[in-house]
């Protein structure tokens, strides 16, 4: 056997509910008890597949392909995802009062947020098993990276999205020629339609975590910065968190990274920062609960952290509390500040999600839980050119 061979995709599929396994080659949701499935890989299997040889491919997610699930090369489908820059922010660190900041700025990516990542992976595999026709519920960014990969896959796309979604978005989503419906209501009620497509026309519902591959997409935010950081990780990481699959994909990442070798066993503090107007985690982090509750009369104008149930909220709260991290609400009006903060110290025009974790970082300080001596990675997870028009609404 050739040593070249890229042992491509998963063995299995696995439930994080209760462990049973699943078969990886169908199209497939969530498990029987209704909870997310991880894909799981042959990792000690995995040869050839160090930082050093990695460091050679080329610069997007497809860089890690022995750790994803899309088998055939033809299915990997391109827009440029991933592989964005790790910028180091001296006066945001000066300004905040810790050692060292850098800002993950996801904003580069294909459609302007990180949801390129989880949706490239998702229409991959969707389109390597036989899926005809793509919906998915949003908060805005989630519609428009779908509706990105959808066209480059050659494969129709609905997207519904309550009415209130930033206008650049929406244009975003006609333009690429996927089918908008607007609703009002939130993310939630948007599931309700697509649930609906699913039973009258056999849609393939692309909603966070009900199928188990945007996560994957996701996680190799994770492999990136073991990467970028020459192979260590940072003291803490502050994650503006909806659905939270960019913070359980980096975790999953961390355990894979560790059984590969890239890594040891340190794990930062994992931190979710939400809005005031919409904190479900952050609610049920201080409650001590092992699941969250929905969050009523959701509302920000941070459109990514407007979510107010998550199915995967176990995953959040359990990396939190696994990582000794933590949670905290911000205002609409301080993620504003901290966007014009961080404009002007680092070059980089955040979304208001970007806005957040660096607001969160003096709370969490004066709580005890990130101190001046670390290290601290902030996720800026859009352009802020997606929230022109926008304005603060606590
Ligand atoms: C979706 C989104 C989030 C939340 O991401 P999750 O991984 O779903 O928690 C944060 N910021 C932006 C800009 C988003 O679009």
């Amino acid at each position: 056997m050739s040593h070249t061979t890229v042992l491509a995709g998963a063995t299995h599929l696995e439930c994080t509910g209760t462990g049973e396994t699943f078969e990886s080659e169908q199209l497939i949701g969530l498990s029987t008890v209704g909870k997310p499935l991880f894909a799981r890989y042959d990792l000690d299997a995995i040869e050839g597949f160090d930082m050093a040889t990695v460091a050679t491919r080329r610069a997007d997610l497809w860089r890690y392909a022995e750790v994803l699930p899309v088998r055939d090369p033809k299915a990997r489908i391109s827009l440029g995802e991933g592989w964005t820059p790790l910028i180091d922010a001296p006066r945001t660190a000066a300004r905040l009062g810790v050692r060292r900041v850098w800002i993950k700025d996801e904003g580069q990516n294909p459609t302007g947020s990180f949801k390129a990542r989880g949706l490239c992976l998702a229409v991959s595999r969707a389109l390597e098993l036989g899926a005809e026709e793509l919906a998915i519920p949003s908060a805005g960014n989630a519609g428009s990276a779908a509706a990105a990969y959808g066209a480059a896959a050659g494969l129709p796309v609905h997207v519904v999205v309550p009415s209130d979604t930033p206008a650049p978005i929406l244009e975003e989503i006609t333009a690429l020629g996927a089918d908008l419906q607007l609703l009002d209501g939130l993310i939630s009620d948007c599931g309700r339609v697509v649930r609906q497509g699913v039973e009258e026309h056999g849609w393939f519902d692309l909603s966070t975590l009900k199928e188990p591959y945007r996560v994957e997409g996701k996680k190799t935010m994770g492999y990136e910065l073991a990467e970028q950081l020459g192979g260590r990780l940072p003291d803490a990481i502050v994650y503006p968190t909806g659905g939270g699959t960019g913070l359980i994909g980096m975790w999953k990442a961390f355990d894979e990274m560790e059984r590969l070798g890239w890594i040891g066993s340190d794990r930062p503090k994992m931190f979710t920062v939400q809005a005031t107007g919409c904190a479900p985690m952050v609610r049920a982090w201080q409650e001590g609960h092992e699941h969250a509750e929905t969050w009523q009369g959701a509302q920000t104008y941070a459109s990514g952290l407007r979510v107010p149930g998550a199915v995967g909220d176990f995953l959040i709260l359990r990396a939190l509390r696994e990582s000794g991290g933590g949670a905290v609400a911000v205002s609409d009006h301080v993620m504003a500040d901290w966007v014009a903060k961080l404009g002007i110290d680092t070059g980089i025009f955040t979304a208001p999600e970007g806005g957040a974790t660096a607001a969160a970082v003096p709370m969490l300080m004066e709580m005890g839980l990130i101190d001046e001596q670390d290290e601290v990675v902030l996720f800026n997870t859009g352009s802020g050119l997606k929230y022109v028009g926008m304005t603060p609404i606590d």
